[in-house]
């Protein structure tokens, strides 16, 4: 079949029969992942576009390119392309329009300069560079700038604009340069999975693929369906208008700053002599959701109709803190379809479910992102692993309650939220209730204030019925904070109970299932009768899953693991199935509730409940039985996340109330009383107890976590063996540690993996914080850090930079706080 000529001169490439992977979608995001697999040396690749490139949303964007986002993942993402694209028109031989401004942040308010110091904090770590500034440098920067009622601002000197469609081109060029092709006029309109391969069908013939990726922009769920999955992904109408030209511009004979007013939401850049106006706007509209409004066949180079009403009170806004904005004309309006998720971030990884196909696709700042995008995927294809940590826009992050009316409900929060500062523990409303357990409404009774976790409802914490219950509102200790410590010294002195329903489970049986679950996991397996932590690690020795095993028998075990990881850890599993059918895996997380009792009075309690002795020669910690509560039987097994005695109750879904209960008659006379998730984190830090994708995240190895004692080299066997052994013997660089704040009242770093501050050691960034908050029981502020080993053996001041105030640290010993003996535990 003949080529066609594309807009650049070249040729696009005869179809061809097969190739090693085939990206669908040629906007910025696919140009890119082609770039990136060819640029590592995989050039039998090959693009299929619908139309030609750029068609779908990358043509009309904007092209702003921040550094400042307040996701670690992200940040490197924006910061690796922001780099890439200042020397891609050298690298490529492609001259581009990429303009390097610079970009001011407004900050309203004290909290939101907080913010920026946090992002500048994390910025630093990975050689970002984000200054403060005050409202008179500001206007130095800006000189046309009203900033009378400012608290300063943020300046990113390598903030800027590049031409979206010059990019992707660029990306395409160096692509074709390296071997890869591009064939345009190209639609996908079927998929079928051969043998092992994918069959992709085109108007211009069937091409044969070992790998695929949907990088199908705001279609990525029409072309998701053809392999059977539910893409989240909505489009919703995103607009800016273009002034006139402005004479003070035209005047001028350098690019002013890009301005960013997070807390009025609008991103406000000259564009020529005139400027360009992007608002967040509350009331946002999504488009094509059902029948009335369908998405079109074809909506290449489109837009929406202009609906500058909504925009209104940010274009007075605007045109207040920069009146030349006032003086001009609107001569263009654009109003395209913007790509969301739920969460607003992206989905860059492997398809949930489905074999050696991948995404990059539903991206709402798909230009800034495309480079750093592109080259996670191409790592990820071709190596297997990726060097950072990506779980933040892993695909399996969104799990079966995620459909259509979820992803439009959280897709419209978010936009309207786009630059909202997100506080540790923040949960907002939209989406919720995606899933209950039948226990939901004793504990709405009981006064519990819920929070979402993957999906299913939780209890949070359990305020007094005249309490204020707002959402979390600032990085200062939370109105929670005096219940939720009452919560942890009623379980420390009596006994409490919660709810934990939602936990993933996978039943692992088989003739081969023993030997096989040994060469899966680092560490020891359990005893028969016993229950342990089981890591799985990647190839290079990095960890990729934590899961509790309960093991029944020599060949049959329940691995259980946190709620959100569920497609993540089947996935991980079935990808590891020995063909032979000696492994068989159940998913049977829909089938058990589970009910977490704890505290001193858990034996006596269990004891009263189950009729059966609870002692510790009994019932030793981490072991299990079947034992039977309200006539109902159920797994109990000896453990506790707060570190106390105590038991997790598994049962039936069905039995959930029965037992609720029937334990919470027993344990009248032993003062039970509720306690929630935020209590559960609380007494956690106070154990050293780490938490999945917070402070356990393939960004380190097994030995650099701290789970050296979940490495057992003695064995033949076992994934990532040969990386950890090295690792070993030429020793680690970085050590997982515990810190307590020397100032007990700033519990600065407060939440999980959203907040990460700096740790200096001796004056030099020496790590970042994983997770922190503030230990009840011990009194004190801790905070989770992974940090240069050499320079903390030799450190003598430690100190945590919290929201930009330097706070003094302690390093504790063996890094737990409360009971470091588990004397409780074992009770
Ligand atoms: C008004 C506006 C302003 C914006 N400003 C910015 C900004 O300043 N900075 C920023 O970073 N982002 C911005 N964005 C977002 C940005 O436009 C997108 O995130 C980005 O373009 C997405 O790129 P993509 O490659 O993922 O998708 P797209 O550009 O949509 O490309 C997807 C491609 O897939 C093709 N395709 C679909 N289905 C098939 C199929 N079955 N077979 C073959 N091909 C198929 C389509 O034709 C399309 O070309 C803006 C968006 C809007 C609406």
């Amino acid at each position: 079949m003949a080529g066609q000529t594309n807009a650049e001169g070249a040729i696009d490439a005869a179809i061809p029969k097969t190739a090693r992977v085939v990206v669908i979608g040629g906007g910025a995001v696919g140009c890119s992942v082609l770039y990136h697999l060819a640029d590592m040396g995989w050039t039998d690749c090959v693009l299929l576009e619908k139309n030609e490139l750029t068609s779908g949303s990358t043509w009309h964007a904007a092209g702003n390119c921040p550094n400042f986002v307040g996701s670690w993942t992200m940040m490197k993402i924006q910061s690796y392309s922001t780099a890439l694209y200042r020397r891609l028109g050298e690298l490529v031989d492609y001259p581009m329009n990429y303009h390097v401004t610079g970009a001011i942040r407004l900050a309203h308010s004290r909290q939101r300069m907080e913010e920026f110091r946090h992002v500048e904090s994390m910025g630093r770590q990975m050689g970002v560079e984000l200054h403060e500034v005050s409202n008179d440098e500001m206007k130095a920067l800006y000189p046309f700038l009203e900033t009378h009622d400012l608290y300063g601002g943020q300046w990113d000197p390598l903030d800027g604009d590049i031409d979206p469609a010059q990019l992707t081109q660029a990306l395409a060029k160096g692509a074709r340069n390296k071997g890869a092709k591009i064939i345009r006029f190209c639609p996908v309109t079927g998929v079928t999975r051969v043998g092992d391969e994918w069959a992709l069908t085109t108007p211009k013939g069937t091409i044969r693929a070992e790998f695929v990726v949907n990088a199908a922009g705001y279609r990525a769920a029409e072309l998701g369906r053809m392999f059977g999955r539910d893409v989240p992904c909505v489009s919703l109408a995103h607009q800016y208008l273009i002034t006139e030209p402005i004479a003070e511009l035209t005047a001028r004979d350098q690019k002013l700053p890009l301005l960013r007013d997070p807390d009025s939401s609008y991103y406000l850049r000259q564009e020529k002599d005139g400027l360009l106006l992007g608002p967040y706007e509350k009331n946002c509209r999504a488009h094509w959701l059902d029948a009335d409004d369908p998405m079109p066949d074809d909506f290449s180079f489109q837009l929406y109709n202009d609906d500058l009403e909504r925009l209104e009170w940010y274009i007075e806004d605007a045109c207040a803190r920069v009146p030349i904005l006032g003086t001009a004309g609107i001569t263009r309006v654009v109003n395209g379809p913007i790509p969301y998720t739920p969460d607003g971030l992206p989905l860059i990884g492997p398809m949930p479910g489905v074999p050696n196909a991948f995404e990059a696709c539903v991206f709402t700042f798909g230009i800034v992102q495309a480079g750093g995008a592109g080259r996670l995927l191409a790592e990820l294809i071709v190596e297997g692993e990726t060097e950072a940590d990506s779980w933040a826009v892993d695909p399996r992050r969104f799990t079966d309650h995620v459909d259509l009316a979820y992803t439009t409900a959280k897709a419209i929060e978010t936009y309207s939220h786009e630059y909202a500062m997100h506080f540790p523990q923040i949960q907002w409303p939209a989406g919720r209730n995606a899933k209950q357990s039948p226990l939901y409404g004793r504990l709405a009774d009981a006064g519990a204030a819920f929070g979402s976790y993957g999906g299913w409802e939780r209890a949070d914490w359990f305020p007094a019925a005249d309490a204020d219950c707002r959402p979390a509102d600032s990085y200062d200790r939370q109105h929670w904070f005096d219940a939720v410590g009452r919560e942890c010294r009623h379980v420390a002195e009596h006994v409490g109970v919660l709810e934990l329903t939602g936990f993933s489970r996978f039943r692992v049986t088989g003739t081969g299932a023993g030997n096989w679950l040994a060469e899966q996991v680092t560490g020891n397996l359990p005893r028969v009768g016993r229950i342990g932590l089981v890591y799985f690690a990647s190839p290079r020795g990095r960890v990729l899953s934590e899961m509790t095993a309960t093991r029944f028998a020599d060949n049959d075990f329940l691995l259980m693991t946190g709620a959100g990881a569920h497609w993540h850890d089947r996935d991980l599993l079935n990808s590891r199935l020995p063909d032979d059918g000696s492994v068989t895996i159940d998913d049977v997380t829909a089938d058990l509730a589970t009910v977490l009792i704890t505290g001193p009075k858990a034996p006596a309690l269990l004891a009263d409940a189950a009729g059966l002795a609870t002692d510790a020669a009994a019932f030793p910690w981490l072991s299990h039985k079947t034992i039977t509560i309200g006539g109902v039987d159920m797994l109990a097994v000896r453990v506790s996340f707060a570190g106390e005695s105590g038991w997790e109750l598994h049962m039936a879904m069905d039995d959930l109330v029965t037992v609720y209960d029937a334990v919470m008659a027993a344990g009248a006379p032993h003062q039970i009383a509720h306690f929630g998730m935020l209590a559960l984190d609380s007494m956690r830090l106070e154990k050293g107890y780490r938490s999945w994708k917070s402070d356990l995240t393939s960004d380190y190895t097994m030995l650099e976590s701290g789970l050296g004692r979940w490495v057992n080299f003695d064995k033949a066997t076992f994934v990532g063996r040969a990386a950890l052994q090295a690792e070993f013997q030429a020793g680690w660089g970085r050590d997982f540690i515990t810190l307590v704040l020397d100032d007990p009242d700033d519990d600065g770093p407060f939440g999980e993996a959203v907040y990460l501050s700096s740790v200096y050691i001796d004056g030099v960034v020496a790590g970042l914080v994983v997770s922190a908050g503030y230990g009840h029981r011990v009194g004190a502020s801790i905070a989770m850090a992974v940090v240069d080993r050499d320079a903390v053996a030799k450190a003598q001041d430690i100190s945590v930079l919290v929201l930009g105030r330097q706070r003094r640290a302690r390093l504790i010993d063996g890094g737990v706080l409360y009971d470091p003996s588990n004397s409780k535990l074992k009770a």
